[in-house]
C-alpha cells in the first residue's frame, strides 16, 4: 500500500486532526513538527485524488481536539509550579486507556511502523509551551520538577525531585539512636509506652538534622543514609560519620550550604553537629550504604580481676592483625541472619587507665563487632579479648573516631 493509500484508510476511521495523523507517521523525515506533517498529507492526499481539500472539522476521534488545549495545559502547569523553586521540569502525560487504544488500533490495522505515541507529543508540546512562559527548561534526565498531565481529570499533580546533600556528622551525646524508631508497642501509631509521640526515642541524628533542613528547603522530610551506623550507646567524634541527606520534596532548592550548616549546628544544640557539607547526588546514596571502609573506635572496658603487669598489653599483641571469627551477636540475632564472620583487627592500642577501667582504641574492617571482640559473646566471638585473658571482660562505652573511606569536598 501507498502511503497516500494509507492515508485515504486512515481518514475512512473519522475524523482526524492533523497532530493525530501526522503523529502515525511521526518517526518519519525531521524537523517537522507532527501538525505539519498531518496537514501535508492530507494536502498531498487530495491532491493526488485531484478531490477538493478537506480539512479537519469537528472533533478528533482519537485526541478530542486535545492539542487545542497545549496553551491551557501550560498554564495549569505554571499554577500548579508556582510557589516552587525550579529551573528544570519534565512534563508527564496521563493518557486514558481509551485514547492510547484508538491509535494503537491503526497502528495494527495498518501495520504502521513510524508512529509516535500521543502521549511524547503532549509531553513535547506542553513543555515547548512551558519553557515560552518561564524561560525554564526541559531536562529528560535530572528535572528539579516533574508535572504530570492528568488528561481524565484535568487536573496536574507536580512531583519535586529530592535534593541529596553529602556531609560527616558528629554525636556527643549517648543514647540517640541514628535514625527514626517507631515505637515498639503501638509501631508509630502514639501510645502511653511512648508519650503519643509514636517514637522510641524522643530524637534520633537523622530528626537533629532533618528539622532545619526540612525547614531550610521549606521540605516535606528528610532522610539520612549513613555510611555504616554506631550503636545507640556510641557517640561518634573524631572526624565524623560521612552520610547523605536526602530532602524530600524540597519547594526551595538554591543554598548556602555553610549556612545551613550553622543553622543545623546551633538548633542541634551540641548534641550532634555536622561539617563538610556540599552537594550530592542519588548516586551516591548507594556509594555511602556499601560503604565497606575501615573504622576506628575508642573504647573503655571493665576488667572483672584484677590485671597483673603486662598482662593486657600482651593479650592486646595477641589480638593485632588477627582475623577474628565472629558469630552474630546475639544482641542482634533477633534482626540480622545468624552466621559467623571473618573480620580484621587492624590495630588494636592501649591509651591509658581510668579509674580501674582501661582505654583502648581499635581499628576494625567494616562489620567488626567491638563489642564481642572485648566480651567473646559466650564464645560467639573467637578470639576475644577476654578468652586470652581468661577474665570477663566487657565495654562500657564505645566511641567512633573515624570512619575511613571518603573524600570530603569530592
Ligand atoms: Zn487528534
Ligand atoms: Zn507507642
Amino acid at each position: 500500500m501507498s502511503l497516500l493509500e494509507e492515508i485515504g484508510r486512515i481518514l475512512e476511521y473519522g475524523d482526524i486532526c492533523d497532530h493525530c495523523l501526522g503523529r502515525l507517521y511521526g518517526r518519519r523525515s525531521f524537523g517537522l513538527t507532527n501538525e505539519a506533517r498531518g496537514s501535508a498529507l492530507r494536502v498531498a492526499y487530495f491532491l493526488d485524488l485531484n478531490q477538493p481539500f478537506q480539512g479537519h472539522k469537528g472533533s478528533c476521534w482519537i485526541c478530542g481536539d486535545l492539542f487545542a488545549g497545549v496553551p491551557e495545559w501550560a498554564e495549569r502547569v505554571v499554577r500548579a509550579t508556582g510557589g516552587i523553586e525550579y529551573s528544570t521540569f519534565l512534563i508527564g502525560t496521563r493518557v486514558p486507556p481509551l485514547m492510547a487504544e484508538s491509535e494503537e488500533m491503526v497502528w495494527s490495522d495498518l501495520c504502521l511502523q513510524d508512529a509516535e505515541a500521543l502521549k511524547s507529543e503532549m509531553n513535547r508540546e506542553v513543555g515547548k509551551a512551558v519553557s515560552d512562559l518561564t524561560g525554564r527548561e526541559a531536562d529528560l534526565s535530572h528535572p528539579d520538577v516533574v508535572a504530570i498531565l492528568d488528561l481524565q481529570h484535568a487536573v496536574v499533580e507536580v512531583q519535586i525531585s529530592p535534593l541529596f546533600i553529602y556531609g560527616r556528622y558528629k554525636k556527643f551525646e549517648r543514647g540517640i539512636p541514628q535514625t527514626h524508631w517507631d515505637c515498639r508497642v503501638c509501631r508509630g501509631a502514639g501510645c502511653e509506652r511512648c508519650n503519643f509521640t509514636g517514637k522510641m526515642y524522643q530524637d534520633s541524628v537523622e530528626e537533629l538534622i532533618g528539622r532545619p533542613v526540612t525547614g531550610f528547603f521549606e521540605a516535606e522530610t528528610a532522610v539520612l543514609h549513613g555510611a555504616g551506623r554506631e550503636d545507640i550507646d556510641a557517640r561518634m567524634v573524631g572526624t565524623g560519620r560521612p552520610f547523605v541527606m536526602e530532602v524530600v520534596s524540597p519547594k526551595k532548592r538554591s543554598a548556602d550550604l555553610s549556612s545551613l550548616e550553622a543553622l543545623i549546628n546551633s538548633e542541634a544544640e551540641g548534641r550532634v553537629s555536622v561539617s563538610s557539607l556540599r552537594w550530592s547526588r542519588r548516586d551516591e546514596v548507594e556509594i555511602i550504604k556499601s560503604h565497606k571502609g575501615y573504622k576506628k573506635y575508642r573504647i573503655l572496658i571493665e576488667v572483672e580481676s584484677p590485671l597483673s603487669g603486662n598482662e593486657l598489653q600482651s593479650a592486646i599483641e595477641a589480638l593485632k592483625g588477627v582475623k577474628v571469627e565472629q558469630r552474630t551477636p546475639q544482641r542482634v540475632a533477633h534482626r540480622r541472619a545468624d552466621l559467623v564472620r571473618e573480620r580484621k583487627v587492624l590495630d588494636i592500642e592501649f591509651i591509658g587507665e581510668e579509674q580501674g577501667r582501661y582505654l583502648l582504641e581499635v581499628t576494625g574492617e567494616a562489620g567488626l563487632y567491638i563489642k564481642e571482640l572485648v566480651s567473646g559473646d559466650n564464645g560467639r566471638t573467637r578470639p576475644s579479648l577476654a578468652e586470652i585473658l581468661g577474665k570477663p571482660a566487657q565495654v562500657c562505652t564505645l566511641d567512633v573516631v573515624q570512619v575511613e573511606g571518603f573524600t570530603d569536598g569530592e
